[in-house]
């Protein structure tokens, strides 16, 4: 043992700002729902070039109520399927089991994304949607998938609680055509807070339906409540048995402060990506999972693939240095194990992956030690 501590992650706030930005809140008397909220919606919206964008308390919920959502308008029934993959957190597969239909795993390629080729073998006539999750902020062959959406009219649901921030080379934003994608800004995501989502539906009405089901099935926002006049603001409607999902201005004031850093600190996680790059090239133990060719990664994960994962992970752990899985096989899990098996590629790869610390605090030291500890270990 040494006295190294090297983390996965460590979340960087900008503490200052963001106390000046929750010291309006606490001033205002105004912690809730509106205010910050709308804010951080707004400049969302600026950011991403999204039309919609709803804020919420994580993208756990989000993603239950995009498939809730397009469930209800689009009529889908208990029982249908949704294509998803294996090697994800499993909030994204339980979206799916939230709402009664079926997970159906297709197999990944080898950005760990959906492979577009294991995709078309899975649909069938029940199928409706396809879950598309950009691991680690990569985009994987995400246009192909888009492409087959649009063949057989299934509709595409990105999971982006890692892409904050990516980008595709012509500055276009990943997945702008789907019909709902969700962010997640819990605190080892890229644009962190304490815990928060956004849910942002291509359809306007959908965005207005998740407005409501996010306070309960409320028509109409407290913030709107009161900068209306008159003696009836009392009188709201409730329209659907919603959930309490919608999130806060403490959230948001913290996630104001984080969008302004977002590029910058994304742009220092390329770097330390291509210091762990050149630092592995040729050496052929150590396999690192590339961004695919068109994209502008987020860097949440560095992943490499190793042989003897499980020794180099205890290896590296005695060294001082913590890295992470992303994802044990969701097939292994006793709800998706009617789907073991049938994704090979995934299963293999969750049995050899590796995600090296990938955080703003890393300096070019660490990343060399790090580097030196995992060719060493590495078989
Ligand atoms: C973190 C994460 C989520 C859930 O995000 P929360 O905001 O924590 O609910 C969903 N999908 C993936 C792939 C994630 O990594």
């Amino acid at each position: 043992m040494n006295n190294k501590n090297i983390q996965l992650f460590v979340p960087t706030f900008r503490t200052e700002e963001c106390l000046e930005q929750i010291r309006e809140c606490l001033d205002k008397g105004w912690t809730g729902l509106g205010f910050k909220t709308v804010q951080f919606e707004e400049e969302w919206k600026k950011y991403t070039g999204l039309e919609n964008a709803h804020y919420l308390n994580s993208a756990t919920v989000g993603l239950d109520m995009a498939v809730d959502i397009l469930k209800e308008t689009k009529g889908w029934a208990d029982g249908d399927e949704i294509i998803s993959t294996p090697l994800t957190f499993v909030s994204t597969n339980h979206a799916v089991l939230y709402n009664n239909m079926k997970v159906v795993f297709a197999d990944v390629d080898e950005y760990l994304c959906l492979d577009p080729k294991s995709v078309r073998k899975k649909i069938t006539d029940k199928t409706r949607a396809i879950l598309f999750v950009g691991l680690g902020g990569n985009t994987g062959r995400l246009k192909e998938i888009e492409q087959i959406c649009k063949e057989h009219k299934l509709s595409l649901i990105l999971d982006a609680a890692h892409m904050a921030g990516t980008r595709y080379k012509d500055g276009t934003l990943p997945g702008k055509n789907a019909d709902c994608i969700v962010y997640s800004f819990q605190a080892v995501k890229n644009c962190p807070t304490g815990d928060s989502g956004m849910i942002c539906f291509k359809d306007k009405t959908n965005d207005e339906i998740a407005r409501k089901k996010s306070w309960l099935g409320i028509n109409k926002d407290t913030f709107a409540r009161t900068a209306g006049s008159g003696a009836y603001k009392w009188k709201y409607d409730v329209e659907y048995v919603g959930h309490k999902n919608h999130g806060n201005s403490i959230m948001a004031s913290i996630g104001l402060v984080s969008l302004k850093y977002l590029d910058r600190d994304n742009a220092y996680r390329r770097t330390l990506a291509q210091w762990y790059d050149e630092f592995f090239a040729g050496n052929d133990k150590i396999k690192p999972i590339k961004a695919a060719p068109d994209c502008i990664s987020s860097r949440h994960l560095y992943q490499i693939i190793v042989k003897n994962r499980d020794e180099l992970l205890l290896a590296l752990n005695e060294c001082g240095i913590y890295p992470g899985v992303h994802y044990r096989d969701n097939t292994e899990y006793r709800m998706y194990a009617y789907a073991k098996g049938t994704c090979p590629k995934a299963h293999e790869a969750s049995e050899h992956i590796l995600s090296l610390p990938m955080h703003m605090r890393l300096t070019f030291e660490d990343v060399k030690y790090i580097c030196e500890m995992v060719v060493k270990y590495a078989q």
